[in-house]
């Protein structure tokens, strides 16, 4: 069983991600915002966690570098999907990100860089060459 928590706090977008996924093998969760996707990793840590950027109570940035710091959690692939963000932001590599969508973002293109991240299975983001980026899901 392969576990992916999506946090997004729009309904529209995560209904439209829930159902992209809903014929693949994965176990799907979804939290509302940044500090409810936490709870849900510091309980039960997922095998991918696919988060958007702006969230109320505590956004994405804050989330993914929680979860960086956190024992269980650190080393778990983190894929994020943002209309805010441009290809290439370099607040994607510096905080760990392995993947990053930008929105509107293709379904296969989502499908494909969560398998491939579930694939990969968890990692470390303090070497100097990640082993995420040699799958170059971040756009140069
Ligand atoms: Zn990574």
């Amino acid at each position: 069983m392969t576990v992916l928590l999506i946090a997004e706090d729009d309904e529209d977008i995560a209904a439209l991600l829930l159902r992209m996924f809903r014929k693949t093998p994965f176990t799907v969760s979804r939290a509302r915002d940044g500090a409810e996707a936490l709870e849900v990793i510091m309980e039960a840590p997922p095998d991918v966690l696919l988060t958007d950027i702006g969230m109320p109570r505590m956004d994405g940035w804050e989330l993914i570098r929680a979860v960086r710091a956190g024992d269980r959690s650190a080393e778990i692939p983190i894929a994020v999907i943002s209309g805010q963000l441009h290809p290439g932001d370099p607040r994607a590599g510096s905080n760990g990100v392995c993947a990053l969508l930008t929105k509107p973002c293709p379904n296969e293109q989502v499908l494909n860089a969560v398998e491939r991240l579930a694939t990969l299975g968890r990692h470390s983001h303090t070497t100097t060459v990640t082993a995420c980026q040699e799958l170059h899901l971040i756009p140069q």
